[in-house]
């Protein structure tokens, strides 16, 4: 990795350990060494969003990273990625919830999921419609799951370069956050992240109470 990346990785790292945001590393379509480096300099945290690429990258690379699966994820393929899958970030239906318990059962480990919320214009995004959150949400406490955790929400916002439009997008996320915290979540410590911002919005989404930010090519490079 070159010098550049590294200079960019202390700045940003300084800014979110300022902010108490935790940095998710999006190392998506880079190779191991690229990962390596970063590890190198104290990052464990990663994100990827293609099963097939995660799980060719896993075992090549050091057993304290924590893998975050942001991308949509298929029932058919939690399998692959239950072994070691630290938190899934987009879960957007009772039957993924399913098998990651059924399949996280099997190994006997917790899997944080994150509830992806649809906030943004983009049709093609994935994700809880607002109107149909509560009832979602209703439906899942009732599972009393023992191995999903359910650690927040995630959510994207469109993107455009109006930024009075990606904050209000944001504070949409955070309203929800605050609501379905108090409504259902009140007594559970775990329901605590919100996972929002990549490296174009990241400081509105932080501006809105971001937890976590995902971020790949401000640390990596174009892609
Ligand atoms: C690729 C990706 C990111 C990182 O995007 P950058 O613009 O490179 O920071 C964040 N979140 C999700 C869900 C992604 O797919």
């Amino acid at each position: 990795m070159i010098p550049l990346m590294n200079d960019n990785y202390c700045s940003i790292k300084k800014e979110l350990q300022a902010a108490a945001v935790e940095l998710i590393a999006v190392s998506k379509t880079k190779p191991v060494a690229a990962i390596q480096s970063l590890f190198d300099l104290g990052q464990r945290a990663f994100g990827e969003n293609y099963v097939q690429e995660l799980v060719e990258k896993q075992p090549q690379l050091p057993n304290d990273i924590q893998w975050h699966y942001i991308g949509h994820l298929q029932s058919n393929k939690v399998k692959y990625i239950a072994p070691f899958v630290h938190t899934i970030h987009a879960v957007d239906s009772l039957k993924l919830l399913l098998e990651v318990e059924k399949q996280a059962a099997k190994h006997q480990r917790k899997i944080n999921c994150l509830l992806q919320i649809h906030v943004a214009d983009e049709a093609t995004k994935f994700g809880i419609a607002e109107n149909e959150l509560d009832n979602f949400v209703n439906e899942i406490v009732a599972q009393n799951f023992q191995f999903v955790v359910i650690a927040g929400l995630m959510g994207m916002a469109t993107n455009t370069t109006d930024e009075q439009k990606i904050n209000a997008e944001f504070a949409t996320i955070k309203m929800w956050f605050d609501k379905l915290k108090e409504k259902h979540f009140n007594q559970n410590n775990s329901f605590s992240q919100i996972s929002m911002g990549m490296s174009s919005d990241y400081q509105l989404a932080i501006k809105n109470g971001s937890t976590m930010v995902r971020i790949g090519s401000l640390l990596f490079g174009e892609r």
